[in-house]
This record gives structure tokens, C-alpha cells and sequence, in this order.
């Protein structure tokens, strides 16, 4: 084909066919090595992270595509920016998702993830992303889990690994613990069940101790707000005090927090989680069979029916405690509506002033306080049965020296005495909770740990590594609570690495959350079998520079990776602590109005669209649904659009002539689009600069004008981290042999910005009113806009004009 139109020759038309054009550029790619990044000694590093997904049977979802393209697009501009861009794929292939997908299946997951791992990187490959593909990771192959198993380790070493019994979220069909994050109002977030209780012994990371770090961190970090403020929600720090209230007549007191030491003048009984340790010591003898009935009943219940709004229930232990602030004697009561997980498994009730204190008062007829009210409260009036009051903005009432504060002041105030008095200190207290790592599944790392009756729990040593999952044919869970390989004594009867005697292997795996809880750091080392992340790879890729991912990881998968990141740190094997710099959300894609299911037939196939209409036009489309931060709603009219864009950019370069010079005005509109598509490839606004590549297309071809050479190829440049495949060919049409993303960013001329005016005589009634400094295209309505802006001119119009005269560049006459 040809690219310079001389008047003598004749162009054959050739079609624009990404069916051809796409393989080609997919090839050449991989033939000449273009996407591989110079891993040990790039200038300008710069890691573009997307989520990886995870392997379903049912292959690569629209919504996969719409996300790892809006990575891939801010991946090119950097590239095109001269960065040397690294942007790695895998797969999140371990897990309860692969796990049950196979046992739905009747197939094995060893077996099975293979096969949709493949499937996968089929689709993917197609799908033309700028991804390095040599760094391709499988969480559920040996040479990465080992790896994994190391982190666990890690862990371990710095004591932030821990084995205990505790009363866990178990999921009756999943048959497997979740971790509090993956229930969702009750029910399993992954199946839809409700979750029951039970205990099992259960490893913990201690992600608690690093609360406040993760908190303060979040500051600084340049993350989408939404996913920032999700995260404070779940570390969930709040202000409050440890008080301590003596019980009479014994050595002990009950120590509970309280985020409202203000109201301990209406505190007028404790309650203590039925588990609570004291509860054996303090009750009394005419009370223990009650209590040790009540205790019974409780054990039997699973966690959410405990903490679901229902009748109050309680007893009394018989024994009574101090109020530090009153020095009144209050009543000591067990109830199940607090629980042993939350704060110090104690509470001191203030019915006067919490919801759940005051039904359990009513209930059983125990005293309610007011201690705080509001401007129009009057301060003796009785509470009774009318409501309890929970006025934060008011001042304090029935509180001896501190009537008449305001809540916020006596908060500090109040912890302030209580304080000198050796009744308690002010302490900040978070929701976030340890994580519980293990998992009674099979799909999944086996946790490194071996059990020796001589030696106790034993850490794998790290030369043993990776604990390599074994094939077992009977890898379903079953209703046991424990995990099918402690169904096979072959594999879990080892010698104690320690003393040589017989010992036995962790049969729990570890929570797929940890999986992807640091294969960022691995990417770059990911062919290195020697280390879990090589030094110098590691200090020249890391942190992640952009990382984009969707907001359902907003909690879990960012906050465990800065978490397990922190902790490296710590213990000396890489010198950041947070891992990803910039974290961008992006939207959902739904379909004609509705999010896409299967049951709704509603589901898009991308392979159908990139066979129809092309990878490129596929590509751009998504982006163009709508802002990629918000998504957009998928139809299928709407692609013509983009390819229509796409056949006029190829019937363009095929036209394009390279004589006389490019037109002035063409030129202007092409610097402004050049800098508006930057800025908005820039900020992840990928609709808006689709959009105006399209309206500088029209101004290229306005009534079929022949383009010159210098009005298309940056329009080309533009277009590449878009429409990846059309660009090289273009570009190589136009007359170059290396890669368009090598080629850099098109520059624009900031004199060339300034849009041309021109001065606009205005006239009232043929009179000369005023003159107006107006863009040289300016429409009638705009320049009748600007001069009723003018109070000048708008003085002599009154009433409403009966005519306007408008002559482009010169005149405004407005008759009135
Ligand atoms: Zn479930
Ligand atoms: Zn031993």
C-alpha cells in the first residue's frame, strides 16, 4: 500500500482488517521482544500493576478486559512518556474459587487449573496488552507457593504468626472457616449461606499490631479516596478510655473500654461476655446454676445470631462492683449481646444513653440515668420507658462536677480524673482484627509448620522448602472442620526436623489472601528460583508506581499486601513499607442496565466482539462506556462508533499527502488535542480523550479534505496506547521500522494553544454599544451569551430582542 498520494498514482483501497493487521502486530511483538522490559537496567523505571485474575473455566470476563485495558492504556502512555514500563499477568490460580469451580465439575483442580490457566493466557494474548509475559506467574505452582510458604515463615520468625483456639465464621457449605472480611450481613460472602460459629484452632496474623501504621500511612498514600476511606472504616481507630470498676469483696476488677467515658456517671451496671475469664470467680453460689445454664445456651449459638437484634438475655452473677465515678454499687450481670472478640469482653451499660443497654435495662427493671442532654432537654426529666437519649452534641446532666460540658470536653476531662483517682487511662482502640490465615480446604499452600511431640510446633526450615500440596483423589472438604490431608497419613507422618522423631505436618493451607498478599514483589524476580525476590530487581521496580484493581479488594487484598509489605520491611528484606503508590479503583461494567450474570443471559463474550469488530475497535469501545473510574453500561450499538473512527483514521493514512503544508487551523485543533488527550490519558479519563481524537478526526477530514502528513501522524501516536495494533500499522505506513511506543509522546506547541479571536462590533438597534473579544468561530447564541454579560451592552436591551443580526467575525445587531 501506499502512503504518498502523487497525482499520476493510483491507490487501491485496501480495507481496514484487524483480523489481519492484529496477528501480525501480536507476532512482531513477541518476535522482536517489545513488550519485555529491560528488568536489570532500565533508566526509568516504572511498574504498571493490574490485578491479576483468577482462572475461571468459563475464561476471560468483559469485566477482566475492561480492567486490565484501562491498565494497559496507562501503561503505553507511559511508555510513549520514555518511561521503561514493566507490566506483568498471572494468575490468582490457588483457592476456594478453583477449588469449588472443580468439585462442581467432578474434576480435579490439579488437573483443571491448568487447563484454564491456558484458556486464559489464550484469550489474554488476544487481547493485545503491553505484558511481559516472561515474568508470568501461577500461584498454585510449586516454584511460587515455596515462596509463599517462605512469607508464612517470615512471619513466624518475627512473631507474627500464632496459633489459637477461637470461636470462627464457619461457612456450612463452603465447609471452611472465613475470615470476618468475607462475611457479608451474616452470610458467606462467597456463596451466599448463612455462617455459623465454631471453634477451631486456627492461625492468626497479627495484622492488629500494625494498626495504626496502616491507618497513618493512608494519609500520604495517592490512592482513590473511596478505597481510602473503605480502609480507615475497617481499621476503625476510635478515641475512647480502659476504665477500671473494683468488684466488691474480691482482689479483681473488670476492666472494659468505652468510647463514651462521659457518660460513666449513668453507668449503673457492668455486663460480661458469658466467656468472660472472671465469670467463674465472681459469681455466687446462689446465682451458678443459673449462670452455668446461661453460659450452656450461649456456646450452642454461632456468632450471628449472637449479634442480631433480638430479645435481650442476661443473668445476674450475684456480684456487685464500684462505680469509680458515683462510688455507687452496681449489679455484675453476664449477657450474650457482648461479646469476648470485641475490646476487653466487658461493658459498662449506660441505658440512659445506648440503644442495646437500654432494652437489656427495661427488660430487667435496672436503674436508667440521664447524663447527657440537649439544648431543649430538661435535665431532670424522667427517661422511663419513652426512649433513651443518645445525644452527642449535648452537655452533661446528673454528672456532679462535670454538669454542664459539653461532650467533647468532657470526654477528655472526665478520663482525665478517672485517670488521677487509678480508675483508668485514655487509650485508642481499633476494630481491625487479627487474620486468620488457615484454611481446611485442599487448594491451597500447606502451612509450613510441623507438630513434634518433643519439640512442639516447629517451623519448616527454609532449605525444606516449598511443602509441596500432594495429589490426592478424595480432595473434597467434608463437614469435619479439618482438612482433607489429615485424611492421609502418608503424607503427614514426617520425622521432626528438629530431633529426627516422628512428627506431623500442618494439614491446614494457607488463606488464598495470602497468595496475592505479596506476588507483586515477586514479578519482577519471577524466574529467580534462588530467592523470593532478588535485591536489586526488587529496589529498582518497587514500590508498584501504579497499580489499578477494582474496589471489591478494597478492604482484604490492599490492606493484607501493605500489611505482609510492612513486615518485610521490619525484618530487613526490602526498604519501603508501602507497597503500591497510586492505586486507582476503576468502575463496573454493567449490561443494557443490569449487572452481567449468567442467569440473565446478559453475559458478554469478548472473543465475539474482538472476532466481529476487531481487538482494537473492542478495546476502545470499553473505554469509551464511560469514565473508566465509574464504568459504564455495555451496548451493543454503540461500537460502531469507535470503528467507524478506527476505518477513517486507516482511510486517512492511505490518503495522506505529504505535499504543500499542513493547514493552520487543522494545526491549532491538533495542539489542543494533543494536550487534552495527555492530561486525560494522564488522569484515567480514557472516554474524554477518545472523544476528542474523534472530533479532531472530523476536523482532519472536514468535507473530505486530504490530510497532510503532519496532521495524522501524532493523531497516530495518540491512538497508540488505545488501539495498540492499528497504530503500528499505521505508523509503519507513514514510513517507520520500530515500534510506535518507541517513537515517544507527540509535544505541543503551547503558542499554538491560543485560540484565534476576533473583535466583535455589538449594536443596539444599529447603535454601537460595545466591542467583544470573541473566539473566531463563535456561534450566534454564544456571542449573544457574552454580550448580555456585558453590562454595557445589556443596559440598552430592554425587553425581549425581536431580532438579531449576526454576521460571523464582524457583527452582533440585537433589535429590540
Ligand atoms: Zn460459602
Ligand atoms: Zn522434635
Amino acid at each position: 500500500m501506499r502512503y504518498l498520494v502523487g497525482m499520476s498514482e493510483t491507490v487501491i483501497p485496501t480495507p481496514y482488517e484487524p483480523a489481519t493487521i492484529e496477528p501480525k502486530w501480536q507476532t512482531r511483538w513477541a518476535e522482536r521482544g517489545t513488550n519485555e522490559a529491560r528488568l536489570d537496567t532500565a533508566e526509568r523505571p516504572f511498574y504498571s500493576l493490574m490485578m491479576f485474575p483468577y482462572p475461571s473455566a468459563e475464561g476471560l470476563h468483559v469485566g477482566n478486559l475492561f480492567a486490565f485495558t484501562g491498565s494497559d492504556i496507562s501503561a503505553r502512555f507511559h511508555r510513549l512518556l520514555g518511561y521503561d514500563v514493566f507490566q506483568p499477568l498471572g494468575y490468582d490460580a490457588f483457592g476456594i474459587h478453583s477449588e469449588n469451580y472443580a468439585l462442581k465439575m467432578g474434576a480435579h483442580p490439579m488437573e483443571l487449573t491448568p487447563k484454564n490457566v491456558a484458556n486464559f493466557q489464550r484469550q489474554l494474548e488476544r487481547a493485545g496488552l503491553m505484558v511481559d509475559w516472561r515474568q508470568k506467574l501461577d500461584t498454585s505452582r510449586p516454584e511460587y507457593y515455596k515462596w509463599t510458604q517462605w512469607v508464612f515463615l517470615q512471619l513466624h520468625k518475627q512473631g507474627l504468626a500464632y496459633k489459637k483456639a477461637a470461636a470462627v465464621n464457619w461457612c456450612p457449605s463452603c465447609k471452611t472457616v472465613l475470615a470476618n472480611e468475607q462475611v457479608e450481613g451474616g452470610t458467606c460472602e462467597r456463596c451466599g449461606t448463612t455462617v455459623e460459629q465454631r471453634f477451631l484452632e486456627q492461625w492468626f496474623f497479627r495484622t492488629s499490631a500494625y494498626a495504626e501504621r496502616l491507618l497513618n500511612n493512608l494519609d500520604w498514600l495517592d490512592w482513590s479516596p473511596v478505597t481510602k476511606q473503605a480502609q480507615r472504616n475497617w481499621i476503625g481507630r476510635s478515641e475512647g478510655a480502659q476504665l477500671s470498676f473494683r468488684v466488691s469483696g474480691h482482689d479483681e476488677a473488670v476492666r472494659v473500654f468505652t468510647t463514651r467515658p462521659d457518660t460513666i456517671f449513668g453507668a449503673t451496671y457492668l455486663v460480661l461476655a458469658p466467656e468472660h475469664p472472671l465469670v467463674a470467680a465472681l459469681t455466687t453460689d446462689a446465682q451458678r446454676e443459673a449462670v452455668r445454664e446461661y453460659r450452656d445456651t450461649t456456646t450452642k449459638q454461632d456468632l450471628i445470631t449472637r449479634k442480631s437484634s433480638k430479645e435481650k438475655t442476661g443473668v445476674f452473677t450475684g456480684a456487685t462492683a464500684t462505680n469509680p465515678a458515683t462510688g455507687a454499687q452496681i449489679p455484675i450481670w453476664i449477657a450474650d449481646y457482648v461479646l469476648m472478640e470485641y475490646g476487653t469482653g466487658a461493658i459498662m451499660a449506660v441505658p440512659g444513653h445506648d440503644e442495646r443497654d437500654f432494652e437489656f435495662a427495661q427488660r430487667f427493671k435496672l436503674p436508667i440515668v440521664r447524663v447527657v442532654a440537649g439544648p431543649d432537654d430538661v435535665a431532670d426529666t424522667p427517661l422511663g420507658d419513652a426512649a433513651y437519649t443518645d445525644d452527642a452534641q449535648g452537655r452533661l446532666v446528673n454528672s456532679g462536677a462535670f454538669d454542664g460540658l459539653a461532650v467533647s470536653e468532657a470526654k477528655r476531662r472526665v478520663t482525665a480524673w478517672l485517670a488521677e483517682g487509678g480508675h483508668g487511662t485514655a487509650v485508642t482502640n481499633f476494630r481491625l482484627y487479627d487474620w486468620c490465615i488457615s484454611r481446611q480446604r485442599y487448594w491451597g499452600p500447606p502451612i509450613p509448620i510441623i507438630y513434634c511431640d518433643e519439640c512442639g510446633t516447629v517451623p519448616v526450615p527454609e532449605s525444606q522448602l516449598p511443602v509441596e500440596l500432594p495429589f490426592i483423589p478424595d480432595f473434597k472438604p467434608d463437614d469435619s472442620g479439618i482438612s482433607p490431608l489429615a485424611r492421609h497419613e502418608e503424607w503427614y507422618r514426617v520425622p521432626c526436623p528438629t530431633c529426627g522423631k516422628p512428627a506431623r505436618r500442618e494439614t491446614d493451607v494457607s488463606d488464598t489472601f495470602l497468595d496475592s498478599a505479596w506476588y507483586f514483589l515477586r514479578y519482577p524476580s519471577a524466574q529467580h528460583t534462588e530467592v523470593a525476590f532478588d535485591p536489586a530487581r526488587t529496589r529498582k521496580w518497587l514500590p508498584v508506581d501504579s497499580y489499578i484493581g477494582g474496589n471489591e479488594h478494597a478492604v482484604l487484598h490492599l490492606l493484607y499486601s501493605r500489611f505482609v509489605t510492612m513486615v518485610m520491611k521490619d525484618a530487613g528484606h526490602i526498604d519501603f513499607e508501602e507497597p503500591f503508590t497510586r492505586f486507582r479503583a476503576h468502575g463496573m461494567i454493567i449490561r443494557d442496565g443490569a449487572k452481567m450474570s449468567k442467569s440473565k443471559g446478559n453475559v458478554i463474550n469478548p472473543d465475539v466482539y474482538m472476532d466481529e469488530w476487531g481487538t482494537d475497535a473492542f478495546r476502545m469501545y470499553l473505554m469509551f462506556l464511560g469514565p473508566y473510574e465509574e464504568g459504564g453500561d455495555f451496548r451493543d450499538q454503540g461500537i460502531s462508533g469507535v470503528r467507524r473512527f478506527l476505518d477513517r483514521l486507516w482511510a486517512s493514512v492511505r490518503d495522506v499527502s505529504s505535499e504543500g503544508t499542513p493547514d493552520a487551523d487543522v494545526m491549532r485543533k491538533l495542539h489542543r488535542t494533543i494536550r487534552k488527550v495527555g492530561e486525560d490519558s494522564a488522569a484515567l479519563s480514557y472516554n474524554t480523550a477518545i472523544a476528542a481524537m474523534m472530533e479532531y478526526m472530523n476536523t482532519v477530514r472536514r468535507s473530505e479534505r486530504t490530510p497532510h502528513r503532519d496532521e495524522l501522524l501524532p493523531l497516530v501516536q495518540l491512538t497508540a496506547p488505545y488501539a495498540p495494533h492499528l497504530a503500528e500499522e499505521c505508523w509503519e505506513q507513514l514510513g517507520h521500522h520500530t515500534s510506535v511506543f518507541d517513537g515517544g509522546w507527540p509535544a505541543f506547541d503551547p503558542a499554538l494553544l491560543v485560540e484565534e479571536t476576533v473583535d466583535l462590533v455589538v449594536q443596539v438597534n444599529g447603535k454601537l454599544r460595545g466591542k467583544l473579544t470573541v473566539p473566531i468561530d463563535v456561534t450566534q447564541e454564544a456571542a449573544m451569551a457574552l454580550a448580555m454579560a456585558d453590562a454595557g451592552i445589556a443596559k440598552h436591551v430592554t425587553g425581549e430582542p425581536k431580532k438579531v443580526i449576526f454576521v460571523p467575525k464582524r457583527l452582533l445587531n440585537i433589535v429590540v
